[in-house]
């Protein structure tokens, strides 16, 4: 059985090669459903492992590497790959005991090729965009999903459309939207309402919208859930704790783990936790609630990638919390910033939303959620370089709101080998800290 498109809330079908991103029955998000029955007699550990340290394309993605789980039918010369994945797992026993438990690794989706995880995605809206003879490809974006879009369209040889917010965008996105030449408009609206603008514009224009409503991009995002239990040894932690914004990457997460559970990859469930910034977490109120309803909210945290108030994935996200029996926490812009030095002090580093993982743990420990002997991996969503203004007002104590509680300050010194001296003999060497 080949592929196809499924609504996830009436099941109606819709061949792999429609271009529709919702059902056109009812309107609920589509999956990309695979035909698990077949796989299982064709795939084990054993064909994952044997293409570790490919030197050729498709297996030497990180994406590419699980293509049967990801797009088994796609033919290779349609792959637009950088290749992406194949990032750290750090084990992180500093971070452990900052967080309260014995056993912390961090998954570093920073080390991406633009940055950020949002190239996993990107791999797999282009493949089909390339497939489906797209020559143009669009997304509204707090900043990652445009520097990815860019940079892939443009190695693809497609044009790039992508529509910022007019404020609060980091420094480092919008550089890299702009250098790869993607064709950049800024709009005067929030997040939410830029992507009712992108789906619209989509649909008129005959663009395809590469935003994470589009089920191939959650596609390749589920492996860095594959990654994550393949560098484990195929052994699944107890707990993913990720960031969540537009509930993408929590959705591709809860359908990975669905279908590694059911192709017997693993042999338990993991818990997922989410974690959302207090002023952007419709999720977090759902979830207390019961999962009843999303609630829009208007969003404002310093974290800008989760800066999000009306997640376009609610539904398939609560459908991970369900089959994970996950839960969702949120953190204050401070404790993200915190967890973001703490983060950063280790030499690892990573942009505001990704600290949220690290802050969320260690709550989620605090309140007895987290037991203090479960392995837990965090999921590190961006680069430290995405976002130089938070880290420079961190530093400086200089953010609107927030009392850093680990600043590092930058001495001022005359040109001398005694002033220099001087400052030297007053600060700690690390290993006292
Ligand atoms: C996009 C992004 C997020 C949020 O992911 P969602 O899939 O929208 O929930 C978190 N952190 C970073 C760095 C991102 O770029
Ligand atoms: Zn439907």
């Amino acid at each position: 059985m080949l592929s196809v498109l499924k609504c996830i809330d009436c099941g109606h079908e819709y061949p792999i090669n429609d271009v529709v991103y919702t059902c056109e029955k009812c309107g609920g998000l589509l999956d990309v459903i695979h035909d698990l029955d077949t796989l299982k007699r064709t795939v084990s550990c054993s064909t994952f492992d044997a293409r570790l340290g490919a030197l050729d394309a498709p297996y030497n993605s990180g994406v590419w590497r699980y293509k049967e789980l990801i797009y088994p039918e796609i033919a290779p010369d349609y792959i637009v790959s950088r290749p992406e994945g194949n990032t750290n797992l750090y084990r992180t026993p500093r971070l452990a005991a900052w967080a309260g438990v014995n056993t912390l690794y961090c998954k570093h989706e920073g080390e991406n090729p633009t940055g950020s995880f949002k190239d996993r995605g990107m791999t797999g809206g282009l493949t089909q965009a390339r497939s489906l003879g797209m020559t143009r490809v669009a997304c509204a974006s707090t900043g990652n999903t445009s520097a990815s879009l860019a940079a892939y369209a443009a190695f693809a040889g497609i044009e790039g459309i992508v529509f910022f917010q007019d404020k609060q965008v980091a420094l480092g996105k919008l550089s890299q939207a702009v250098a790869y030449g993607a064709t950049c408009v800024q709009v005067a609206a929030d997040f939410d309402r830029n992507m009712e603008l992108v789906r619209q514009i989509g649909q008129d224009l005959g663009i395809y919208v590469l935003n994470s409503v589009n089920p191939f991009r959650l596609e390749g995002q589920k492996a860095i859930v594959f990654e994550i239990v393949q560098q484990l040894r195929w052994q699944a932690p107890d707990w993913i704790v990720c960031p969540g914004g537009n509930l993408g990457n929590s959705s591709a997460f809860g359908k990975a783990l669905y279908e590694l559970r059911a192709l017997g990859f693993i042999d338990r469930m993991p818990r997922l936790a989410i974690i959302q910034a207090e002023g952007a977490s419709p999720l977090y109120h759902s979830f207390i609630r019961g999962l009843d309803r999303l609630v829009p909210v208007k969003a404002e945290t310093i974290a800008t990638a989760i800066k999000i108030g009306n997640p376009v994935n609610y539904s398939k996200a609560a459908r991970a919390l369900r089959w994970t029996d996950g839960v969702v926490e949120q953190v204050t812009d401070n404790e993200i910033m915190d967890a973001k030095a703490v983060i950063d002090a280790q030499g690892i580093g990573c942009e505001p939303a990704s600290a949220c993982s690290l802050a969320g743990t260690r709550k989620l420990v605090e309140t007895g959620v987290i037991k203090p002997n479960e392995v837990v991996v965090a999921v590190l969503t961006g680069h430290l370089l995405k976002d130089p203004d938070a880290t420079i007002g961190y530093h400086r104590n200089a953010l609107e709101g927030i009392e850093a509680a680990f600043p590092n300050r930058v001495y001022q010194a005359e040109p001398s080998v005694e002033a220099i001296a001087a400052i030297i003999a007053q600060t700690q060497p690390l290993v006292a800290r």
